[in-house]
C-alpha cells in the first residue's frame, strides 16, 4: 500500500515512490526546517489548530514566514489525502525545509521557496494490554541543543539516543539536563507522586507537544490534581508513576526506569489517563 499511496509535494499529488527532492534541498543538506505529526481518527484530524499554532511557531523561529499555511491551503491538503487515500486511522507528517538553494551554503537566500511535502504513515499503537504491562525506559544526559522548543527536522541528537534506548531494549530515553528532567527523545514525560500529576514546565528545553497539551485539558476536565514544575532526577526515581504522551501513543506508561522497578505494572493514574484519552477520542471522533 504505502508506495502507491498519494502524498502531496510542492504543489503536486503524487505516488510517494514517485516524489523526489532536489539535492540542494535545504532539509537534506542541513536539516534546515521543520515538521508536524498529526492523526487522523476515524477521518478526523485531531487537534488540529494545535498542531497548526505549533507549526507556524515553529516556522516563525527558523525565520521562514509561516503564512505559507494559509497559502497553499495546508489542511485542504491533508483533507484531500484523506480521501485520495481512504485514511481511517493514520498519521499525517508535514514536512517544510526552507527549500532549494542555489548552491550549498549555510547563509540562505532570501528568496529561497520552501519545500513542502505532506504524507501519510501508519503506525500501530501499542494495545491496551502492552499499556497495562508498561514498558522500560532509560535515563541519558540531554546533550541537544538549547531550542527544542522548535519541531525541527534536525533530529539527530533524539535520533542516536532513540536508538541507544532501543539497543537497551527500553521503548525511551527520559533526558535529564542539569539535574533536572526535561522530556523523552521523542515525548513529552508526566510522573504521579502522592495523587499529584507532574510535568515539566515548557521552556526552550522541550516541545509543547500535543498529546501534553490535550492530556493537560483532560486532566483539568477530571478535575485531577496537576502541576506544572521543575522535576528533578530525583523526584523522577522517587515517583509512583510515569508515562510518556505523544501523538502516536498518547499514554505510555513507564514502569521500569534504567534498573528500577517503578510498579509491576502501570499505575491507576496512568491506566485513568489511558482510558479517558481513548474515551474521548471515540466520543469526538467517532
Ligand atoms: N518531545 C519530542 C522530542 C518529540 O519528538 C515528540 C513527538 N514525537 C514529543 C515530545 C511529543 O509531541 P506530540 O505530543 O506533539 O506528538
Amino acid at each position: 500500500m504505502s508506495q502507491n499511496e498519494t502524498v502531496y509535494l510542492n504543489g503536486n499529488y503524487t505516488q510517494k515512490e514517485k516524489a523526489k527532492l532536489s539535492v540542494l534541498d535545504r532539509g537534506f543538506l542541513f536539516g534546515d526546517g521543520v515538521y508536524e505529526l498529526i492523526p487522523v481518527y476515524n477521518q478526523h484530524i485531531f487537534y488540529i489548530e494545535n498542531h497548526i499554532k505549533r507549526l507556524k511557531n515553529s516556522l516563525d523561529l527558523i525565520h521562514i514566514n509561516p503564512s505559507i499555511i494559509e497559502d497553499i491551503k495546508i489542511i485542504d491538503i491533508i483533507k484531500e489525502l484523506i480521501i485520495k487515500n481512504n485514511y481511517v486511522n493514520h498519521y499525517i507528517y508535514i514536512h517544510i525545509s526552507r527549500g532549494v538553494d542555489e548552491a550549498r551554503n549555510h547563509i540562505y537566500t532570501k528568496s529561497c521557496k520552501p519545500t513542502v511535502l505532506i504524507m501519510g504513515e501508519n503506525y500501530t499503537p501499542f494495545s491496551k494490554q502492552d499499556i497495562q504491562k508498561g514498558k522500560h525506559a532509560i535515563t541519558e544526559n540531554d546533550y541537544r541543543w538549547l531550542r527544542s522548543n522548535i519541531k525541527s527536522t534536525s533530529l539527530l541528537a533524539n535520533v542516536l539516543i532513540k536508538n541507544k534506548a532501543y539497543n537497551e531494549a527500553a521503548y525511551e530515553a527520559l533526558l535529564i539536563r542539569d539535574g533536572y528532567l526535561t522530556e523523552g527523545s521523542a515525548s513529552n514525560v508526566f510522573i504521579v507522586n502522592d495523587n499529584v500529576i507532574k510535568t515539566p514546565l515548557l521552556s526552550n528545553k522541550l516541545l509543547p507537544g500535543i498529546t501534553r497539551k490535550f492530556l493537560t485539558d483532560l486532566i483539568k476536565k477530571h478535575n485531577l490534581e496537576f502541576s506544572e514544575c521543575e522535576i528533578s532526577e530525583k523526584d523522577l526515581f522517587d515517583s509512583d508513576e510515569i508515562f510518556c504522551s505523544s501523538s502516536t501513543n498518547p499514554v505510555v506508561p513507564i514502569t521500569k526506569l534504567d534498573n528500577m522497578i517503578v510498579s509491576e505494572e502501570a499505575g491507576p493514574i496512568s491506566m485513568k489517563m489511558y482510558d479517558y484519552t481513548q474515551d474521548f477520542i471515540k466520543e469526538f471522533y467517532s
